[in-house]
């Protein structure tokens, strides 16, 4: 009786705990289908497919594309330790998927948890008709594009243009003395910059959406925002210069000022979530480069130039960046086996990879200086790999000082470069000389991306100065893109931006003369918000700000941005600042620097990147208040950017005329190269 008793009451205890355990396994929770509603492709254009969703192992899942079922290529029983999914998540892969036929296609998926209930999910997506045949050779008269040059200045909007314009060629009674080399291109487009997940985008899908066709979200390149347990597991797809070289055998070029591993040039060729993981960003540049032509995948990588040499040296040297934390490894086999990459690609974990040989090995000329590069060009290398600085290369402003001190011309220096440990840059229009003279010998052509990115980078310090002399730079890197198109034929070129960065505005002219300015008592002790500060007072607007002129050295760039009548910038987007209206003779410290430059650097007196603690704007300038930002960098905006393009055939430019979105653009090139 009592031995009964206690059978029944554990009978019961054991219904009790299965209802309790079947409340605690509900249906999972998270459950989406990747490509999300709104992507689109090229007939042919490889995309990964993806379903997930959050609960308790074991997971099921299926998916079909407009009603046909689709197997998964990763394993079809994930649980949490498929090492693929973020911890929790189930996820089920279909790597390298792609659709020849343009339409409509509306993905349906289940997934299941050990709950036993499907939960559904669902998303459409277009294959674009345009840019059917972009992925065979041109037309059969040889008179098709080949080659497409993306000049992209980043954070660059109307008013960057503008002032670059008012510098460099000045105004006489309202007509422009000159126009810059971007303003000759025949076509003029406005082009809406949102990301996937905001109006206000970065440079990660703001660079991305022109190389995908596809929205990002935020700090992510190339992939769609899924819950997986490495950055770079996410589901792809496939770049420009990927699906060019895949199809019809075209070579890639990146050249940036910035550090190699930013967003911008990574978004041409590396598919991560994590924008900053420069370790495994640059190991991938090497690992899916397809030096072997094998056509099968990779992007067809053969010029890589611009800053960042921290990540390409091994973690002991001094001035490394390379760190297990942003690398990657063991990449899914069915990603590879997807997307037509070699075993080698999966990458590894390792932070003590000797990067620079890595890439001579793989046939990659090396070039750590101006004078190195124009040595390995005389060369006439077939791949080029140039780390011209530690971090991101130093400006227009203070490269071109060093370059004048060394010719002995007075008022210059070269602190700032030899500080930076990096006394011999090149010019941007230099980079894109040599890059092109490698790209075209590419007879089945090439794919070239072209970034300003101090534009963008000294808009968020507010120093206008730079942000101007890095646009002029940028724009005769155009003129070197121009004249080679001009005289080739079957090349595209665009200008645009990624965004804008700063709500840059030309408020005016200084009024009273720079030795005026200079005599001026310090706006920081007599601060005081009934009293108008002094440097308020010299701010010409309207016909006080006249016609600013900048004499010019033979060098072809300004003397100087301090001259009198300056044109004076304000920040729509502003942080909190302090406005002395003159060129800081130190630039900021970059974040994307080495630990241990950013240490010489900041004890040789380089300001932090918090505009608001520039001791030497403040000892005379007046404090600005930012708007929402604070203390902080001025920011991005959701403005529109201009988008310039040519092609000798009026019917290849014609498409980039008028209003549309970034996304857009990818489709135009697709449609111009299939023409
Ligand atoms: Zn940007």
């Amino acid at each position: 009786m009592k031995s009964k008793t206690f059978r029944i009451a554990s009978l019961t205890l054991a219904l009790l705990a299965l209802a309790a355990a079947r409340a605690a396994s509900a249906q999972a929770t998270g459950v989406a289908v990747y490509p999300p509603t709104g992507a689109r492709f090229l007939p042919g254009q490889r995309f990964d497919l993806r379903v997930e969703g959050k609960g308790s192992a074991p997971y099921a899942a299926t998916l079909s594309v407009n009603g046909r079922p689709v197997a998964f290529t990763s394993p079809n029983d994930p649980v949490t330790s498929d090492g693929v999914s973020a911890p929790g998540w189930g996820g089920f892969d279909v790597r390298g998927y792609s659709l020849r036929h343009p339409g409509t296609y509306v993905l349906d998926a289940t997934f299941t948890d050990a709950s036993g209930v499907a939960v559904s999910a669902s998303a459409t997506l277009t294959v674009e008709a345009v840019g059917a045949d972009a992925g065979h050779r041109g037309r059969d008269d040889g008179r098709g594009i080949r080659n497409v040059v993306i000049f992209l200045g980043d954070g660059m909007g109307v008013a960057h243009r503008t002032a670059a314009r008012i510098v460099s060629q000045g105004v006489t009674g309202g007509t422009p003395n000159g126009r810059l080399a971007m303003d000759t291109m025949p076509a003029v487009g406005l082009v809406s910059t949102h990301s996937l997940n905001s109006i206000i985008t970065d440079s990660a899908p703001g660079m991305a959406c022109y190389t995908t066709g596809n929205h990002f979200k935020n700090n992510q390149e190339g992939v769609f925002p899924a819950n997986v347990s490495n950055p770079f597991y996410a589901p792809r797809v496939e770049y420009l210069g990927h699906f060019l070289h895949r199809t019809r055998g075209t070579s890639t070029g990146i050249v940036t000022t910035a550090d190699i591993e930013d967003a911008t040039p990574a978004a041409n060729a590396v598919y991560t979530q994590a924008r900053g993981n420069g370790t495994g960003i640059v190991d991938q540049y090497l690992d899916e480069a397809d030096v072997e032509w094998s056509r099968t995948g990779g992007s067809g990588l053969k010029v890589l130039l611009g800053g960042g040499r921290r990540w390409f040296v091994p973690s002991s040297d001094t001035f490394t960046s390379r760190a297990s934390s942003t690398d990657y490894a063991a990449l899914p086999a069915d990603l590879l086996a997807g997307w037509g990459l070699p075993p080698r690609a999966a990458g590894a974990v390792d932070p003590g990879r000797d990067l620079v040989s890595d890439f001579q090995s793989a046939g990659f000329a090396y070039a750590d200086s101006k004078t190195a590069l124009d040595a390995r060009l005389a060369g006439r290398p077939d791949r080029l790999l140039g780390l011209f600085a530690w971090g991101n290369m130093n400006t227009a402003v203070d490269k071109l000082s060093e370059r004048r001190f060394k010719r002995g011309i007075a008022g210059y220096t070269d602190t700032v470069v030899q500080d930076h440990q990096a006394p011999d840059q090149p010019m941007l229009d230099e980079m894109t000389t040599a890059a092109l003279s490698i790209l075209r010998r590419s007879r089945e052509g090439f794919f070239l991306m072209v970034e300003g990115a101090h534009i963008d980078k000294q808009s968020h310090q507010m120093d206008a100065e730079r942000a101007i002399g890095e646009t002029i730079e940028f724009d005769r890197a155009i003129a070197v893109g121009l004249d080679f198109a001009r005289r080739d034929g079957h090349t595209l070129v665009l200008v645009t931006a990624d965004h804008e960065c700063s709500g840059f505005a030309l408020i005016g002219g200084l009024s009273g003369g720079l030795a005026h300015l200079q005599g001026l008592p310090s706006d920081t002790a007599t601060y005081d918000p009934a009293v108008q500060p002094e440097r308020q007072k010299v701010v010409g607007t309207y016909d006080a700000a006249a016609f600013p002129a900048y004499p010019k050295l033979d060098d072809g760039y300004p003397a100087t941005l301090d001259v009198d009548g300056k044109l004076l910038v304000g920040f729509g987007a502003s942080g909190d600042r302090w406005e002395n209206w003159l060129t800081p003779a130190k630039p900021s410290r970059e974040s994307l620097t080495p630990t241990a430059l950013v240490t010489l650097l900041a004890g040789a007196g380089y300001p932090s990147n918090v505009p608001a603690t520039r001791l030497d704007k403040k000892a005379a300038g007046y404090f600005i208040r930012g708007q929402a930002v604070g203390a902080e960098q001025a920011v991005h905006t959701a403005s529109d950017v201009p988008l310039s393009a040519y092609a000798r055939d009026p019917a290849d430019w014609m498409p980039f005329v008028g209003a549309y979105q970034n996304t857009d653009v990818f489709f135009k090139i697709a449609e111009v190269l299939s023409r």
